[in-house]
């Protein structure tokens, strides 16, 4: 009999990890979840209500007064981001929302409040969950951990392509100093950096098509359900 496990696909920004973790959920019937989008969805609350990241104070109140959830939404059959009730999964992923959640992300206090709900989702398995430190962190004991990498003009270039599909404004240099920035500030932070560790399995996906990673990953996922 094949268990319930958790995948955790971390790795830089654009890898395709959310396509890989979206398809493998599919197929397992497990649940996927976007940790990048509650640091998004946080990030969006700190800009709109003029939060000062520095303070404290104000980040301390700030984050009492969010409220995070995932819905599913039968129409593009995936969970989508709710802040204080209200859809903002688009929203979170404008480029005035990119430029800033690297900093929101360093700060611990939101750091925890996160690990603590992604914690909770995952209790039960069966979950696929991609971000940054889902392998070192929020689920450690993961039966799968997949570290994604992709060369730099590969991973712009696909989030060039996803923001201006998805009607954004933005100019290919915008997007791909954005990655850069990420991926320093996400690799240098002291709370939780992006890291690998020896326990996952390296997927460079520069040239293979998003069928290829899937089936590469899915044998994976079906080897750790099975041992
Ligand atoms: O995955 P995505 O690119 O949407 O993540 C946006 C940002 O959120 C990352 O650049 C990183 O700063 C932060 N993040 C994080 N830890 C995670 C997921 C995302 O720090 N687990």
């Amino acid at each position: 009999m094949t268990r319930k496990i958790n995948i955790a696909i971390d790795g830089y920004s654009s890898c395709g990890k959310g396509t890989l973790a979206k398809a493998l959920a599919k197929e397992l019937d497990y649940i996927f979840i976007d940790s990048g989008s509650m640091y998004r969805a946080v990030t969006l609350f700190f800009i709109e209500n003029k939060i000062d990241f520095e303070s404290d104070v104000q980040v301390q109140k700030a984050l009492q007064e969010i409220s995070l959830n995932f819905v599913y939404e039968a129409e593009r059959d995936r969970y989508e981001i709710y802040l204080n009730g209200l859809n903002v999964e688009s929203e979170v992923r404008d480029l005035r929302v990119a430029q800033k959640v690297s900093h929101v992300a360093k700060i611990s206090a939101v750091r925890r409040k996160l690990v603590e709900m992604q914690q909770e989702i995952g209790r039960e398995k069966g979950v696929v969950m991609d971000g940054r430190d889902i392998g070192t962190v929020v689920f450690p004991n993961a039966e799968l951990k997949i570290f994604m990498v992709a060369s730099d003009d590969v991973r712009a270039e696909r989030r060039y392509l996803e923001m201006l599909n998805a009607g954004k404004d933005v100019s290919f240099e915008e997007v791909k100093q954005n990655l850069k920035e990420r991926d320093l500030i996400d690799s240098q932070r002291s709370d939780s950096p992006l890291m690998m560790t020896e326990d996952y399995r390296i997927l460079d996906n520069t040239d293979l098509t998003p069928q290829e990673q899937f089936h590469l990953a899915l044998n994976w996922a079906k080897f750790a359900t099975e041992n």
